[in-house]
């Protein structure tokens, strides 16, 4: 017995001994987050805010050699975007190493067999993991510092293995403002009855929860700096997103994703994600966590999610349940559902052991969290070579690839610049090999020019570029019972259509210059003749931005109303014409700065002009957090327009009419707008809408000559309460009848209208599930052609739309509405619609005057 014991205490000596030589840091010395928080993670009613959390990792970046933060840059709002990266302290010490063979598996051009075994045999696996994007799920990022104590802290074997095998990059807060105000916001409710009131205006400054769809756009400042600062450098193989869903089904979502996958992401991609996915499931499981399901609600059909699977790696999604921030819930049996794909209840293959109700905290949330990640961890390390292997198979594939197209050649000749200029930034920053062409050249029969820019498809990321390009025809599914089943966002991405560039698919590859484009290309206008009349074509998005900076200058600007001959050119109406006598300097500063190209005219226009001003612009901005809204401020500041946010409250007020000449009304449904937060469900300043009196407001601004412009779903609110003379069409169609969700549709413009000034006599729209009108009053500026709408994503119940309007303006009293049936700002993404927004901003403002030359 006695001997037995000392046995034992030898042993433990041993390995208390080797243990302390191996890892001198991992001694237990290490600030905990709760020594540091004053709280354990996760704790009813208890949220750590983002200064907290990187407080917290800077502590244990000081104690420990296996983290090491760092400051990839400034988020919108100028907080310092953080991520940790955590290995073992020899990995960390050669960090360039790991990118350097990241990049060049990443590129296998020319690599050969012997190289790539050594790089196999010598590389780690790379994990991301990027927390609470979405800031209201709070859980992952609370997660994050309990995942950077374990891996710096503990001695377990596995975690050794992971610190070893694996460079895991963790961005504890994706949206470091977002996570700072919705903390401050649920700390001012607590102990309040509005303590779990969702935050009344957006997480992210300009696109609250679609940050999580600006993964090809690029336009964010976060999106930025995860693609430049993280993927482009380290080239993760799997990406961790974690996300939180509903209180009432599962208890976490991880993949396999439900079909459709797009069918650029590589079938080895597709299989990683279902081996993760189970293998994830399985380890919870086997844990106890029950409420794990796979296959189910989300797909893998949109790029603007997924950044990672066109570029040699997993986006490994998991949605916790949530609860009500750090405050819990409580849900009863009867109240789990499931969806399609799994019952709330009953177990199925892909929901192996269904969660059966009860309380629910942010402590289960952190834990799930906790297991998930550490679990992909593991898997990483376990396989190292499978992962680098795996990837590596990807990326050859992308650079051997066979397939039709060879190349898509984009002219350089493009009638919107800033569109081509868009394209050619977004290749750029997915790492796409853009090349110029450096002389005339042929390809399938065709001529091209020298200048033209040419993708080839065969190259790393070639897969990036096809998925962009293309147009989609989105499989229809259906469900047991032949219903449709809806996609989950939209159901196209195609770029030349979102940005008005044209673009030929080649099938033969042409002699391509040595070497792709190396920088941005830059976005300068030219002043060109010398005139005191010059010249702004409207097709060109970039022209806005110019006739802003224009007037800001008090320079004279006008749109023709009819064509203009100067010498053999023709300008159509809608052609901007600028007073610039004595002003080259200005104007060639304001071409350069806009990007706009001004030509100088060698006749003196004359006719019927509109003398353009500064359209004094209100925005309305609901309590009900708005997207669109958001959307609608970030691109007219990118093109320098002024505008002024309108709250409830100051709508109410009245005199609109002396204030301004145009109010907008984002996408928002009528009723929402109306009527806003429920009293009881949120504080009094943020509750209740417009109301009867706001309303009034409008009308009343309309009717003494104001212009009232709304997009989508607001549509609905003039088209009930003002009696204009029209009808939505789709109104009360079964989606069994009728269904576009978010797909692009061509539309015949009038061209000779202002609001359709720049176009081309055929436009593409985004629609998405919007409104059709037919009109017996008023004008409608574009209109679904006879047949063929369909030009990408999905239509069902073509025949309705047929003939009728997707922008029309409409007279109420000395004023109009101008209601697009789509939204022509979508996401910052569909900016070939841009102008029809630009215009109706102009025109509100706009004058008749005759010759001013
Ligand atoms: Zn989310």
């Amino acid at each position: 017995m006695r001997k037995r014991h000392q046995i034992i205490i030898f042993v433990g000596l041993i390995w208390l001994a080797t243990h302390t030589i191996a890892h001198p840091q991992t001694n237990g010395t290490l600030p905990t987050p709760e020594a540091v928080l004053g709280f354990r993670i996760g704790t009813e009613k208890k949220l750590a805010d983002y200064h907290q959390l990187v407080d917290y990792l800077r502590k244990l970046d000081a104690a420990s050699d296996k983290i090491q933060l760092e400051n990839l840059g400034k988020t919108t709002e100028g907080n310092d975007f953080m991520m940790a990266i955590i290995s073992s302290p020899a990995n960390l010490r050669q960090i360039e190493e790991w990118k350097k063979i990241q990049a060049r598996l990443a590129d296998p051009r020319g690599l050969s067999e012997t190289e790539a075994a050594k790089l196999l045999a010598r590389g780690k696996t790379l994990v991301l993991i990027n927390c609470s994007i979405h800031a209201s799920e709070v859980g992952a990022a609370q997660m994050s510092l309990e995942l950077a104590h374990h891996l710096a802290a503990s001695n377990a074997a596995a975690v050794q293995q992971i610190l070893d095998n694996v460079i895991t990059l963790l961005v504890p807060a994706h949206n470091p403002d977002g996570q700072l105000m919705i903390v401050d916001w649920y700390r001012k409710n607590l102990g309040t009855k509005h303590e779990t009131a969702s935050m009344p205006w957006l997480y992210q400054k300009y696109v609250g929860h679609d940050n999580n769809r600006d993964w090809f756009m690029f336009t964010q400042a976060e999106t930025r700096i995860t693609i430049e600062k993280i993927h482009n450098i380290y080239h993760p193989h799997i990406t961790l997103d974690m996300h939180q869903m509903g209180e009432n089904g599962a208890r976490l979502f991880v993949p396999p994703y439900i079909d459709p996958i797009e069918p650029n992401v590589d079938p080895i991609i597709v299989g990683l994600l279902n081996t993760l996915g189970t293998y994830v499931q399985a380890t919870l499981t086997a844990q106890g966590k029950s409420g794990v399901v796979s296959n189910a609600i989300f797909d893998a059909w949109t790029p603007a999610r997924a950044y990672p699977h066109y570029h040699g790696g997993l986006r490994f999604l998991t949605e916790a349940a949530s609860a009500d921030y750090a405050t819990a819930v409580n849900i009863p049996e009867e109240k789990l559902q499931g969806d399609d794909f799994y019952g709330g209840r009953r177990s199925s293959w892909n929901f192996p052991k269904p969660w059966l109700g009860g309380k629910w905290t942010l402590r289960d949330i952190v834990d799930y969290d906790f297991s998930a990640a550490m679990a992909i961890l593991e898997h990483a390390a376990r396989n190292r070579e499978f992962w680098l292997k795996s990837i590596l198979q990807v990326q050859q594939n992308a650079v051997n690839g066979e397939g039709k197209p060879a190349a898509y050649v984009i002219p350089a000749n493009q009638r919107d610049a800033e569109g081509l200029h868009a394209l050619l930034e977004i290749m750029r920053l997915g790492l796409v090999e853009t090349y110029r062409a450096n002389e005339d050249f042929m390809a399938d029969g065709a001529p091209f020019r020298q200048g033209d820019w040419i993708i080839p498809i065969q190259q790393p990321y070639g897969r990036f570029a096809k998925a962009m390009l293309e147009s989609q025809r989105y499989p229809v599914l259906r469900d047991d019972s032949g219903a449709l089943r809806q996609p989950y966002d939209a159901t196209t991405h195609t770029l030349p259509l979102f940005l008005g560039v044209e673009t030929f698919a080649i099938n033969t590859l042409p002699k391509l210059p040595g070497e792709p484009m190396k920088r941005a290309v830059e976005l300068t206008g030219k002043l060109s003749g010398s005139s005191s009349v010059f010249a702004l074509d409207p097709a060109n998005t970039a022209s806005y931005r110019a006739l802003n900076l224009l007037l800001k200058r008090n320079i004279p600007v006008y749109w023709a109303q009819s064509p203009i001959q100067n010498g053999k050119q023709e300008f159509p109406a809608g052609t901007i014409l600028v007073d610039g006598k004595n002003q080259e300097v200005v104007l060639r500063e304001i071409a350069q700065q806009s990007g706009a190209d001004m030509q100088g005219l060698s006749i003196k226009p004359s006719g019927a002009m509109y003398r353009l001003q500064t359209p004094r612009a209100g925005l309305y901005k609901s309590w009900v957090a708005n997207m669109d809204e958001g959307w609608t401020r970030w691109v007219l500041e990118q093109y320098d327009f002024s505008y002024k946010t309108l709250t409830d409250a100051e709508i109410r007020a009245g005199d609109l009419h002396e204030k301004f000449n145009v109010i907008i009304l984002p996408d928002q449904a009528a009723r929402s707008i109306e009527r806003g937060h429920d009293a009881d469900k949120m504080p009094l300043s943020y509750s209740n809408g417009l109301g009867e009196i706001g309303i009034y407001q409008l009308r009343t601004f309309v009717e003494a000559g104001g212009t009232l412009v709304a997009f989508d779903a607001a549509t609905e609110l003039p088209i009930q309460k003002f009696w204009i003379q029209l009808r939505d069409v789709t109104e009360g169609l079964p989606a069994q009848k009728f269904n576009a969700p978010g797909s692009m549709l061509r539309v015949i413009a009038d061209t000779r209208h202002p609001l359709a000034y720049g176009a081309r006599r055929e436009e593409a729209i985004f629609f998405n599930n919007s409104p059709a009108f037919r009109l017996d009053e008023g004008k409608g500026i574009l209109t679904y052609p006879r047949s063929n709408l369909l030009l990408s994503g999905w239509l069902e119940g073509e025949e309705h739309l047929i003939g009728q309007h997707a922008l029309v303006e409409a007279p109420v009293g000395a004023g109009r509405v101008i209601l697009f049936g789509f939204r022509p700002q979508f996401r910052g993404q569909v900016r070939a619609t841009y102008k029809f927004l630009f215009n109706a901003l102009f025109y509100s403002a706009a004058k008749t005057v005759n010759d001013p030359f």
